[in-house]
């Protein structure tokens, strides 16, 4: 048989369109697993799976992924140490990941170090019913001591917005107020927070900051809160329970919710006042706190610490990242300990009786 060279070079072509077109199939199918169930299947029964990830809130709204750590050439800090450091706490966690506190990080690299990245941090909080009142204090302090210098954006959820005090704010800060609805039980209030994140995710933090943080308003900030707290997924080490055995934990403990974790298992307790991380990441903690809580209702039971309780079974097989000491969320009913060198945030003493709309 002899071929024309146009032949040839036809069948050429031809074996070429079919290799491209087995290597795209390829691509796609692991693609698509790369999106999907794959980085979940190391998690247990949490039931984070692809549709609780991103099914209605395409991956490609987010707005950044952890960036690489660079620091600007000819910026001088001192040298860090592999023998000296603090030997008070323990800074990382048995899956490696740091737990800051102070005298670990050094503020200024840091704080360089995030700010080159042009980066807009979201911050949410709820004042529903009288807690307004915490809001003042909360906003002056923040502008103060919160991520001073960085591109921050409040979103305030209350169910009155004209009680929002004017609060001057520096130069890259916004504040939203979003109106929510009002409850006569804290209990709902509290509870709805996830839901209500996760909805303000989608309609509209997603696309207007890269990180977020998840506060209670009933603290104030007392000292510097930098670049040092950011990481994919955070969380804060309760301040009344980090010395205590996780048998003492207040984590939920019948088996018939969905927040329920056994006694011999748990890491820390974490505070339900403070979490945050990337928006992508946050967002899918509070789609399956949400649907969790939810799923309790539906069954009519409440966890312990509503959706404290959930946060911490989240948290105990969805591991954080980076962990905040207890320096990031104090109380002020507690008296300050010889390893917490300073106190960030600390919420203040309220009396639930006229605060809150029932007891
Ligand atoms: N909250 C609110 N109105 C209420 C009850 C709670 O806005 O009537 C919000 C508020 O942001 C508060 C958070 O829910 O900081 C958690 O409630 P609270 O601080 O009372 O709980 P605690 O920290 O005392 O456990
Ligand atoms: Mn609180």
């Amino acid at each position: 048989m002899h071929f024309s060279s146009n032949a040839k070079q036809f069948v050429l072509l031809l074996i070429v369109g079919i290799v491209l077109l087995l290597g795209y199939v390829h691509y796609s199918f692991f693609n698509e697993r790369l999106n999907g169930v794959w980085f979940d299947s190391s998690n247990r029964d949490i039931p984070v799976d692809k549709d609780q990830r991103n099914t209605s809130l395409s991956k490609s709204i987010f707005r950044s992924r952890e960036q690489n750590i660079i620091s600007p050439e000819r910026l001088l800090y001192k040298q860090p140490s592999v023998l000296a450091g603090r030997t008070d706490v323990v800074a990382v966690t048995p899956w490696l990941a740091p737990i800051v506190w102070d005298g670990t990080f050094d503020p200024d690299l840091v704080d360089t170090i995030y700010k080159s990245m042009n980066i807009t941090i979201a911050t949410t909080v709820f004042a529903v019913g009288k807690y307004v009142l915490f809001l003042r204090d909360f906003l002056e302090t923040a502008e103060k001591h919160f991520l001073v210098d960085f591109n921050v954006r409040y979103y305030v959820f209350t169910d009155r917005p004209d009680d929002v005090p004017s609060v001057n704010l520096s130069q890259g800060r916004h504040l939203s107020v979003i109106q929510v609805p009002g409850s006569n039980r804290w209990q709902e209030i509290s509870a709805r927070r996830m839901e209500i994140i996760q909805t303000a995710i989608e309609r509209q933090i997603s696309r207007e900051a890269d990180y977020i943080f998840c506060l209670d308003v009933d603290s104030k900030f007392h000292a510097r809160w930098g670049a040092e707290s950011l990481g994919r997924l955070v969380a804060v080490i309760h301040p009344w329970f980090y010395q205590a055995t996780r048998d003492h934990f207040t984590y939920e403990r019948r088996p018939a919710s969905t927040a329920y974790i056994p006694m011999d298992e748990g890491d820390y307790y974490y505070a339900g006042a403070v979490f945050g991380g990337l928006l992508e990441e946050v967002y899918t903690l509070t789609k399956v706190c949400r649907n969790q809580l939810e799923e309790d209702a539906r069954n009519s039971i409440e966890a312990a610490w509503q959706e404290e309780s959930h946060l911490n079974r989240y948290l105990l097989y969805n591991k954080p990242s980076k962990l905040l000491s207890p320096e990031y969320q104090w109380d002020d009913k507690k008296t300050k300990t010889k390893e917490v060198k300073v106190i960030r945030f600390s919420s203040v003493v309220k009396n639930y009786a006229e605060i809150r709309p029932n007891v």
